[in-house]
């Protein structure tokens, strides 16, 4: 059974977040140290640690989080210049919180991803 982080905390309310979005599968709250103008996570309520835990039965809710971030970039006024989507795992992709999610993030040119 993997550990909680504070994102479970999040996403059950327990904790002060600026939740954007919440439905029975997804949330989706603003990072708290924001990297673009709109830098928003959206993360399955179920915990997966990261991609490697990736399981069929997760497709669903893995899936909505492309239809929020969707929705998200919709709703910030940022879709039509556009956006990036990331997803870390482990160290060497730099990922710090263990509970999967995806960064949204727009606002500003984001110039080329690998530099
Ligand atoms: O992908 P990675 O695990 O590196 O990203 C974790 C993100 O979670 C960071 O951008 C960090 O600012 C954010 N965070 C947050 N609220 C917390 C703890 C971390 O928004 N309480």
């Amino acid at each position: 059974m993997a550990e909680e982080t504070i994102f479970s905390k999040i996403i059950r309310r327990e904790i002060p977040s600026d939740i954007v979005y919440q439905d029975e599968l997804v949330t989706a709250f603003r990072d708290i140290a924001p990297r673009t103008p709109t830098h928003v996570l959206i993360v399955p309520n179920v915990l997966i640690p990261n991609v490697n835990d990736v399981l069929p039965e997760h497709e669903q809710a893995l899936g909505r989080l492309f239809t929020v971030a969707s929705k998200i970039a919709h709703d910030e006024g940022i879709d039509e210049d556009g956006y990036r989507l990331i997803v870390n795992c482990n160290r060497h992709g730099g990922q710090e919180v263990y509970h999967i999610h995806m960064h949204l993030l727009g606002g500003r040119p984001l110039g080329p991803l690998l530099s």
